[in-house]
């Protein structure tokens, strides 16, 4: 008999002190958000697939150097260059231009090589968290033609 009324006793006052949480965080401010209608700033030190970076006139920082796509523990970038004539004070020197900067992020495991090992600042993580899909080449990225979307 003295079970049945300790077990009530036990019941009503975890209850209680239940409804007491559920009443305290009743007044305080919301922190969730109703995903996917809305979406959250991610922290500076997220780490999203890696992204070009643009230089003031909306073109690549990258100098097709290699050393990201050497870098890569995992072989996940795919560069590629093209040598074209540029005038610097009047005589024909030749540049080479990044002419495809692919990104396979199966591969990836945010390891940041490619970032740290960039010597020209021209890659960084994104912030993009919202990706899912069955199919794997929906993560694979041109990572050129989305600079150039990024610029439209
Ligand atoms: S290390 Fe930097 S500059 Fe060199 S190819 Fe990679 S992104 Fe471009
Ligand atoms: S974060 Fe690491 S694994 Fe991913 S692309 Fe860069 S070097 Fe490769």
């Amino acid at each position: 008999m003295g079970g049945y009324f300790s077990d009530i006793f036990n019941g009503s006052k975890s209850l209680l002190i239940g409804m007491g949480i559920t009443f305290r965080e009743f007044f305080k401010p919301i922190v969730t958000v109703q995903y996917p209608y809305q979406t959250i700033k991610m922290s500076a030190r997220f780490r999203g697939h890696i992204e070009l970076i643009a230089d003031e006139e909306g073109k690549p920082k990258c100098v097709s150097c290699g050393m990201c796509e050497r870098a890569c523990p995992s072989g996940c970038i795919t560069l590629g260059s093209v040598s074209v004539e540029i005038e610097v004070d009047g005589k024909m020197k030749k540049k080479k231009v990044l002419s495809k900067y692919d990104l396979d992020f199966t591969k990836c495991s945010l390891c940041g090589q490619c970032v740290e090992n960039c010597n020209f600042g021209a890659i960084e993580f994104s912030k993009e968290y919202n990706l899912a899909s069955s199919n794997k080449e929906d993560f694979h990225f041109n990572l050129l033609k989305r600079l150039e979307e990024r610029n439209v």
